[in-house]
């Protein structure tokens, strides 16, 4: 089902603090910012080799990502995969009895098709499974 880890996700209070970081320092180059509305997130991409780092602030207090920060600080979010068709995916997932988030596919920066599996089915790690 699985081609590739597609992205890590990130959970940052401050993009451009953070970028300092990955640019400066790791020598990455963010492929643009975008604000998914949806998620109430601010995120950027950098491409690392054949997979992404994605970092994420929160736009709103009662995005999911302010909401992690307060719980657990900034950190590593989620884990993302990469599938062919993601309707086939989370069927199959559901067929195995993993619990969704996302029963459906929503978007996801850069236009991709993206769906959440609950930590508690997947041994405490939030699994996005995206298509491009
Ligand atoms: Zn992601």
């Amino acid at each position: 089902m699985v081609q590739k880890i597609d992205h890590i996700g990130i959970a940052v209070k401050n993009l451009e603090e953070s970028l300092k970081f990955y640019e400066n320092v790791l020598g990455l180059k963010a492929a643009g910012t975008e604000v998914v509305e949806e998620q109430k997130v601010k995120v950027a991409f950098l491409p690392t080799g054949d997979s992404e780092v994605e970092l994420l602030e929160p736009t709103s207090e009662d995005s999911p990502i302010a909401k992690f920060i307060a719980k657990n600080g900034e950190g590593v979010q989620h884990m993302a995969y990469r599938v062919e068709n993601i309707e086939a995916a989370i069927a199959e997932m559901k067929e195995k009895g993993i619990r969704m988030i996302d029963e459906k596919p929503r978007y996801g920066a850069g236009g991709a098709k993206i769906a959440f599996c609950h930590p508690k089915s997947t041994g405490g790690v939030l699994i996005e499974i995206c298509q491009r």
